[in-house]
């Protein structure tokens, strides 16, 4: 059950209201970026401009996760020293699910992390969250690397395929930096796939025209999926658009 108001222990002054924000804000929990594109909600207090991730409002005190399959998470609140999230590989700066083995390097997972979907399906796509990319063929489409910063693996979604693969931070990056050019144009949020001018250009003069076309339109379909995943099923507020370059 959805509560749609609740309180909370982080902003006892007053009741917090469940709603989608679609301006990038600060948690005051995780200290992550949160950002909603569709149905993903916060709770929020409008007039302190307070926001909690709805993870990280209401977390769970214990949690296990498919990837550290003996490890125990706990919810910490405030974690002691430099840690970052094996996930995204950005920083921990408060909330954060920590395992609590005895074994030398915990691990740490931002609540919204924790919670990334293990697979994701969607118009005969079908993606799976790795810890590492898996495949010594297969590079991040946007950052062209296996790893997300040095010496980092870093999450990323892979297609059954074994053609298409993003870092989950990589896509949170994008989001984010295509959000503020948004901000100014007209057309709204529009999010390029990245690195794909070659591909269109090469549809445009090839006889593998057909092919390529192709491929240009899962990587938008994977995309989007990666896209849902993270911060709400986008309903005509992101548009994925390489479409754009290939009927111009
Ligand atoms: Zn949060
Ligand atoms: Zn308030
Ligand atoms: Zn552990
Ligand atoms: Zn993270
Ligand atoms: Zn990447």
């Amino acid at each position: 059950m959805k509560f749609t108001e609740i309180e909370h222990p982080s902003h006892p002054q007053h009741t917090l209201k469940l709603v989608a924000v679609q301006e990038p804000y600060s948690c005051y929990g995780c200290r992550q970026i949160g950002f909603s594109l569709g149905e993903r909600s916060c709770y929020e207090c409008k007039q302190c401009n307070f926001h909690l991730h709805e993870e990280c409002a209401k977390p769970e005190l214990s949690a296990f996760h498919p990837f550290f399959k003996t490890c125990e998470f706990k919810f910490i609140e405030n974690v002691q020293g430099e840690r970052r999230c094996d996930a995204c590989g950005k920083d921990v700066q408060g909330f954060v699910y920590q395992c609590t083995c005895s074994h030398t390097d915990a691990h740490d997972l931002h609540p919204c992390c924790m919670k990334l979907e293990p697979t994701l399906n969607g118009d005969g796509v079908e993606l799976y969250l790795r810890k590492k990319v898996s495949s010594s063929r297969l590079k991040c489409l946007k950052c062209k690397s296996k790893n997300v910063a040095k010496n980092f693996e870093g999450w990323s979604y892979e297609s059954n395929c074994g053609q298409y693969c993003y870092h989950v931070a990589c896509v949170m990056d994008l989001i984010l930096k295509n959000w503020k050019k948004g901000q100014t144009s007209d057309t709204g949020l529009q999010i390029m796939v990245p690195n794909m001018e070659d591909a269109v250009k090469q549809s445009r003069r090839s006889k593998n025209g057909k092919k390529v076309n192709k491929y240009l339109t899962k990587a938008i379909l994977v995309l989007k999926l990666i896209i849902s995943a993270i911060f709400g099923d986008p309903i005509g507020i992101a548009v994925v658009c390489v479409e754009q370059l290939l009927s111009s």
